[in-house]
């Protein structure tokens, strides 16, 4: 913990800005060097966010949803206004280069926006002459969202808009690694909504815990590893917390003999390699059929000796750096790891020597007990793995503890489509990847979740059912006698 002058980022809690005594370094993944300082939140700070947020939310849950729809609609319009300098900062803090920032905050911006596009509906499970009953879906009330540092806006407005527009308040805390982008724009949206209906907090290893244990808190919403959802959800289980936990995986694609490999190549290559393959659904494992095997992998080889990786701040790199040190030394004793086992690495291009980066490398046809192919790598590390039979691939890409998405390319839709049906997975996509939309589900398969975010089903994930009876006759009247509780 850095005790430093003040930073210029604060924290917003009961709609304000709210100083912190400590702070915390944030480092560039790029040089490796500390370029700003974050809040370092107290128990006490998390203490008086948890309660302003429940002072709003007696009130924000009574307020016709239109107006918190138009609420979100106002912040989205201040983030796309602010979209440069958000992203100017992001790079600096994320590593990824700029047009691919900018075009996450813009994201952030219409996904919130979208989301107010959805209804929260009010069903009707019964309507006879003498009742009517209704299920609402009322707000749990104080969510805590945690988020990782990969996608650190969208994956913070995936928390934000449902949960604020559903009725509840929030307490979001960013990753230590990626503090900064999400507390500016907190600061540049508190106003939006009444004072503690949005607080955003900034700490260290400690903080996250602290909140899952909050007994203020109704609800968990987590995104990152497995390891880590499989602690929240031990510490929810205390107080029966709601949670719903976006975790790791390690998808599977699986590329049919009859695809016309020029035409693929570059898919493929984006879909394991995008945002320096620090992805939760980026290709991890890639099947490829062994009669277009060679060619495929010496394509991709092309492809990743041809791409420019670098600084994120600088023109023309595609890819940055790992985003933080810990992941950087994770990826390479995972190539060490491959190294001391004699696997085949087929390297890409030079990479800077300062930094966290590793060069974009395929891993040639690895066994598939191999540390690289059980294990998430979330950094450029591909195993190409060769297949003949479909029931044999299916199994194999099956026979992981993750199931969050995969893929399937051919020529052939309908194959392609009935091999998607076989794999376990939340999500899978034909001759495309890396696709979401506000208004479909995310959901891991596994131990790649619990719950799911986005479209209606991720929306009322923040809302409970609450069924209510109407009897059509004057009280005193006998009631239904059918159905009667027990
Ligand atoms: P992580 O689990 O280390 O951290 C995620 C967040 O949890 C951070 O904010 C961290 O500070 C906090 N945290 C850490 N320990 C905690 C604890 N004991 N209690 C509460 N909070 C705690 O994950 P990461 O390294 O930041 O992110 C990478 C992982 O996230 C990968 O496994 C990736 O696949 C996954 N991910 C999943 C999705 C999805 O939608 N399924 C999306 C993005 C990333």
């Amino acid at each position: 913990m850095a005790n430093v002058a003040a930073t210029s980022f604060t924290m917003t809690i009961d709609g304000a800005a709210a100083p912190t005594a400590a702070s915390l370094p944030v480092r560039n993944p790029a040089t490796g060097e500390v370029f700003a300082e974050a809040p370092d939140a107290t128990a006490d700070d998390l203490d008086r966010a948890v309660a302003a947020a429940t002072r709003a939310f007696a009130t924000w849950k009574n307020v016709p949803i239109a107006e918190r729809k138009a609420a979100l609609i106002s912040a989205a319009g201040i983030i796309e206004a602010h979209a440069d300098e958000l992203a100017a900062l992001f790079v600096k803090e994320q590593g990824r280069p700029y047009p691919g920032a900018k075009g996450e905050v813009l994201g952030g911006a219409m996904w919130m926006k979208a989301t107010t596009m959805l209804d929260i509906p009010i069903d009707v499970t019964e309507e006879t002459d003498t009742r009517r009953i209704e299920v609402h879906h009322v707000p749990l009330g104080v969510v805590c969202g945690i988020v990782p540092w990969n996608f650190p806006v969208l994956l913070a407005v995936w928390k934000i808009a449902p949960a604020i527009m559903a009725g509840n308040t929030l307490v979001l805390k960013p990753s230590p690694f990626t503090p900064l982008t999400t507390l500016r724009i907190a600061e540049l949206i508190r106003d939006c909504f009444p004072a503690g209906v949005l607080n955003v907090i900034a700490g260290g290893d400690a903080l996250g815990p602290l909140m899952t244990a909050h007994k203020g808190f109704a609800k968990i919403s987590f995104t990152g590893s497995t390891a880590t959802g499989r602690r929240v959800m031990e510490s929810a289980a205390k107080d029966l917390k709601r949670i719903t936990l976006e975790l790791g995986g390690n998808d599977a694609a699986i590329v049919l003999p009859d695809v016309d490999v020029d035409t693929v190549a570059e898919q493929l290559f984006e879909g394991a390699f995008h945002n320096t393959a620090q992805v939760c659904v980026a290709t991890k494992r890639l099947f490829i059929h062994a009669d277009i095997y060679d060619q495929v992998r010496d394509r991709l080889h092309e492809l990743a000796k041809a791409t420019p990786v670098g600084d994120g701040a600088e023109q023309g790199n595609r890819y940055g750096p790992i985003q933080n040190e810990a992941q950087y030394r994770r990826v390479l004793g995972l190539l060490d790891d491959a190294r001391a086992n004699g696997l085949t690495l087929l390297e890409g291009g030079d990479v800077p020597q300062r930094g966290y980066f590793v060069p974009l490398t395929l891993v040639d046809n690895p066994p598939d007990d191999s540390r690289v192919v059980v294990e998430e790598a979330f950094g450029p590390v591909l195993p190409l793995l060769k297949w003949t039979d479909v029931d044999d691939v299916v199994a194999r890409a099956n026979d992981t503890e993750y199931g969050l998405a995969g893929a399937v390319w051919s020529a052939n839709i309908e194959k392609a489509t009935e091999i998607a049906h076989r794999l376990d997975t939340g999500t899978v996509w034909i001759n495309q990847n890396l696709q979401s939309t506000p208004f479909t589900p995310l959901a891991g398969a596994k131990q790649s979740g619990f719950g799911q975010e986005n479209g209606l089903a991720g929306l009322l994930e923040f809302t409970r059912p609450k069924s209510i009876f109407i009897p059509k006759q004057p009280a005193g009247t006998a009631p239904e006698a059918a159905g009667a509780a027990s």
